[in-house]
């Protein structure tokens, strides 16, 4: 098995024209690349959607703010290549900055209230970001489906809420976050922590394990959010940006849980950003 690769938008719509001819259906797996087992599963799960599947690769740099790690992203190119070779992509698309945004990128598609809470107030900007190059890369592709991973639940929301208001004939939809055999959600940032903050890390999902136990037998949510912040700065972190019981639908503050209610937190171990989300049943 080969891989198609291409560089240009013009290449990549020409190649989707000849497989949409031959009556292929087309899937879209965005990614920043430095691809694991979360990324490929994205990919495993399109392919039952989808004929064939093109995987973009593409740090955008309008994602990141400048005191962020846009420089330091681990870029695997090869690796990447190979590794979606064997779960079956068809084409990677990796354009530079010019081919995605043009030379002036004047335009921007705001994210709207979805990316206001959780991230949105600690990454401003970011979500709007993320939704005028995943616009960018829907109008290049023309996919019939595409995939984004529940790991990033408020991202996802984003997506799903912008196909809809700006009518984007696609439809999206969203995979279950891979973990590490402690409970770790798989980050291509995993990669930035020294085997010690390795540890801390997996104490992340544990302790949201452990709140969702006790917010399903009934404790107050509100406490529950501060023994949660208090348990990760005890077990190492640096800081928690937030923990948080919200809606998954408009990602407000729950006072009560319910069907919709998914726990959310961030925080940081040194100069590693982790985030992590769960559902409560
Ligand atoms: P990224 O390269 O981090 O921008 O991620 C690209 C896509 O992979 C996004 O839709 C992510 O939500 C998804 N993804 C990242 N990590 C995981 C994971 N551990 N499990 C499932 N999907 C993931």
């Amino acid at each position: 098995m080969t891989i198609i690769k291409t560089n240009t938008k013009a290449d990549l719509g020409g190649q989707v024209k000849t497989w949409r001819k031959q009556g292929l259906k087309i899937g879209l797996v965005p990614t920043m690349g430095a691809l694991h087992a979360g990324h490929l599963s994205l990919v495993t799960e399109i392919l039952k959607h989808a004929q064939r599947v093109v995987v973009s690769i593409f740090v955008n740099p309008a994602q990141f703010s400048p005191a962020e790690d846009f420089d330091s992203y681990p870029r695997e190119e090869d690796k990447d290549c190979a590794k979606l070779v064997r779960a079956g992509a068809h084409l990677v698309y990796l354009p530079d900055v010019s081919e995605i945004f043009g030379d002036q990128a004047e335009a921007e598609i705001q994210a709207g209230p979805l990316g206001d809470p959780l991230c949105g107030r600690f990454r401003p900007g970011h979500f709007d970001g993320v939704a005028t190059v995943v616009t960018n890369l829907l109008h290049q592709c023309q996919p019939d489906v595409a995939i984004f991973g529940e790991k990033d639940f408020q991202q996802l929301r984003v997506i799903e809420t912008l196909a809809v208001d700006l009518s984007t004939p696609v439809e999206i939809l969203g995979g279950p976050i891979i973990r590490e055999d402690d409970g770790l959600a798989m980050s291509s940032r995993n990669a930035y922590l020294s085997a010690d903050q390795r540890v801390i890390a997996a104490t992340l999902s544990k302790t949201m394990q452990g709140l969702i136990a006790r917010a399903n037998a009934g404790e107050d949510l509100g406490n529950l959010e501060n023994d949660g912040r208090d348990a990760l700065l005890l077990a190492g972190f640096d800081a928690v940006d937030y923990l948080e019981f919200c809606q998954a639908d408009d990602l407000s503050h729950s006072q009560k849980i319910s069907a919709k209610t998914r726990l959310f937190a961030a925080g940081h171990i040194g100069k590693t950003r982790l985030i992590d989300n769960m559902p409560l049943n």
